[in-house]
């Protein structure tokens, strides 16, 4: 067996070297690349047309933790919209930049609506999207020259889905030259990534700044995405933007996404992320942003929340008031955010611990900033609380959660309220 000296455990590696974007809108100034933290991005799902409607569902998105918010434009009904849903959001005080999703038509709307070109904080282009033959070129240069003329950032978005043909049908021929042709799949990956680097260099020729270029190459598949990202973070130092294009529904949704991002992120690939789950019917579109807030989480990339440390429950513990306290502060704590964020800096860092029984609920509970251990079955019906690993109070009777939520908000009014009074005394010390 090896013998080594080294501590166990390195965390996620380096992040790759990339240049630095700025999406910008009004003083709001979001930087992806260049070392800053993996942004969190999403997308509405409303008709872009309904400014009110979409202007709602972004304000949601963003108060859920979504840093950029894209919206279609797909035609000049949503074109003619975005200005007045920016206004809206800016009335709102929501001041989340908006990214506009272009595709077949985007060169015309952008020139035919300069307001809207304006009121975007990024546009994506899917090259694959952009015309046939001659005319996408042009079309693409337009589009280029509206990015330019607005010094507007843009994401070029390839997606497996919408391949540019013209560019597939020349890998395959050329493949077809080869001694040892690769395989379709092969064929595949590379023609993504040729297509996104072959349209970034060629917007830069067009005059757009190589800091204004972000790169996505999206596809469905798990391992096809880990390939695909590898490949295109070795080639060129522009921004990714990391995603499924259909990670699907729910749990499946959830699941090929992490496993997907999680592997490119673990190994610095990756400077913004979307989740694009399947909302259920009638579904919370703010899932999304939750999700990736938590795979960013988990990994130790960023706080945003509070994070709840919960055990699955066993036959330990038959009654179900342990799962309804995690659910409930857990609810209790995002809800909480919008506003402790500002007052009480640092408590997304915040343990949470609530555990079903004796076996592990007092150790658990230690490590965490405050945890609470909740009788067994069979256990006498006392609940011990722990903070900062030391047991403070034994919880009793019907209003356990009630009282446990009081010791949480006295621990951040204390924890981190003094925080915030200490740097202000330091600030009046320095005046
Ligand atoms: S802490 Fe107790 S109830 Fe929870 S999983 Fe472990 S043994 Fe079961």
């Amino acid at each position: 067996m090896q013998n080594t000296d080294s501590p166990i455990g390195s965390g996620p590696q380096a992040p790759r070297r990339s240049r630095r974007v700025a999406i910008r809108h009004g003083a709001r100034e979001i930087f992806v690349g260049g070392g800053a933290p993996v942004m969190v991005q999403s997308m509405t799902n409303t008709d872009t047309a309904d400014a009110i409607g979409t202007a709602i569902q972004v304000k949601e998105l963003a108060r859920a933790g979504s840093e950029v918010v894209r919206i279609t434009v797909n035609n000049p009904e949503a074109a003619a919209a975005v200005p007045a849903i920016r206004e809206q959001l800016d009335r709102m005080g929501v001041d989340a930049p908006l990214v506009g999703d272009f595709h077949y038509n985007g060169h015309k709307l952008l020139i035919d609506f300069p307001d809207c070109a304006r009121a975007l904080s990024k546009y994506r282009i899917n090259p694959g999207n952009v015309g046939q033959g001659a005319k996408r070129d042009t079309q693409f240069a337009q589009m280029i020259e509206v990015a330019c003329r607005y010094d507007k950032p843009v994401r070029i978005g390839v997606n497996w889905g919408s391949l540019d043909q013209t560019l597939l049908a020349r890998m395959m021929d050329q493949n077809a030259q080869r001694t040892a042709p690769w395989s379709a799949q092969a064929v595949m990956y590379e023609a993504l990534v040729t297509s996104a680097i072959e349209n970034a260099r060629r917007a830069e020729e067009l005059g757009l700044g190589a800091d204004r270029i972000i790169l996505s190459c999206k596809v469905s598949g798990v391992q096809d995405l880990i390939a695909v990202y590898r490949e295109l973070a070795r080639r060129c130092d522009y921004p990714l933007h990391l995603g499924l294009t259909e990670a699907g529904m729910g749990s499946k949704g959830i699941v090929a996404s992490t496993a997907a991002m999680a592997v490119l992120l673990q190994e610095g690939i990756g400077d913004t992320i979307r989740v694009s789950l399947t909302p259920e019917p009638g579904g919370d579109r703010t899932k999304e942003v939750i999700v990736a807030q938590e795979i960013l989480q988990t990994m130790g990339l960023r706080k945003f929340t509070p994070m709840v440390i919960a055990c699955p429950g066993c036959g330990r513990t038959t009654s179900t008031v342990f799962q309804e306290l995690a659910d409930s502060i857990q609810t209790y704590l995002r809800e909480q955010m919008p506003v402790w964020k500002a007052q009480y800096p640092g408590v997304e860092a915040m343990n949470v611990a609530v555990m079903g029984c004796i076996v592990n609920g007092p150790g658990e509970s230690k490590h965490a900033n405050i945890g609470i251990s909740l009788p067994g079955t069979g256990e006498a019906p006392a609940a011990p609380v722990f903070v900062d690993g030391q047991k403070t109070v034994t919880l009793r009777g019907e209003k356990i959660s009630e009282e446990f939520q009081s010791i949480v908000l006295d621990y951040v009014k204390t924890r981190y309220g003094t925080q915030v009074r200490t740097d202000a005394v330091t600030e009046a010390a320095k005046v």
